[in-house]
């Protein structure tokens, strides 16, 4: 299952991600896909929101992984700086991957191989006409049980 939607202010983005944080189950897996200042940590800030996350929620560009806690363990992976697969594999990913928590992958492209086959994806596209349009596709793995509810997503 597929949705597109189209957002045009950080706000309206933030909503978005609270309002998609009810399709959400322990163990789930978000890969996102974006450049730079695309909107990927924008829309997790939403979904935190969403998923009663109090804490503050910034890209783990240096320290590559944060914790949460809201309903639910959250985890915020960055895989901007570290690049090689087996840096990864010693950090522990899988264990990220593979757990009863929610976790969320920024630049994940870099880690493709590691990634599970029933994730989440997220793409984010951006228009050099209009700095405020941000496009959001969601794509759902059919095995997801709330895959059926995405159609109903808006903003
Ligand atoms: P990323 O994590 O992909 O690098 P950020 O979420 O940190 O991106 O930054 C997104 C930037 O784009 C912010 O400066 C935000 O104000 C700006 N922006 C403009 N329009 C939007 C929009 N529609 N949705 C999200 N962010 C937007
Ligand atoms: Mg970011």
């Amino acid at each position: 299952m597929e949705k597109r939607i189209v957002t045009n202010s950080e706000q309206k983005t933030i909503s978005l991600g609270h309002n998609f944080s009810r399709l959400l189950k322990k163990g789930d897996v978000l890969a996102l896909r974006g450049d730079l200042a695309a909107g990927k940590t924008t829309l997790i800030k939403g979904i935190c929101k969403g998923l009663g996350v109090t804490q503050d929620v910034e890209s783990p560009t240096f320290t590559l992984i944060n914790e949460y806690s809201g309903h639910l363990p959250v985890y915020h992976i960055d895989c901007y700086r570290e690049h090689s697969i087996r840096g990864w594999i010693d950090i522990g990913i899988e264990e990220y991957l593979y757990s009863d928590g929610i976790t969320f992958i920024e630049w994940a492209s870099m880690i493709e191989e590691l990634l599970p086959q029933d994730r989440i994806d997220i793409n984010i596209e951006q228009n050099f006409d209009d700095q405020n349009w941000r496009g959001f596709t969601f794509t759902f793995p059919d095995s997801h049980s709330n895959s059926d509810q995405l159609a109903r997503l808006s903003q």
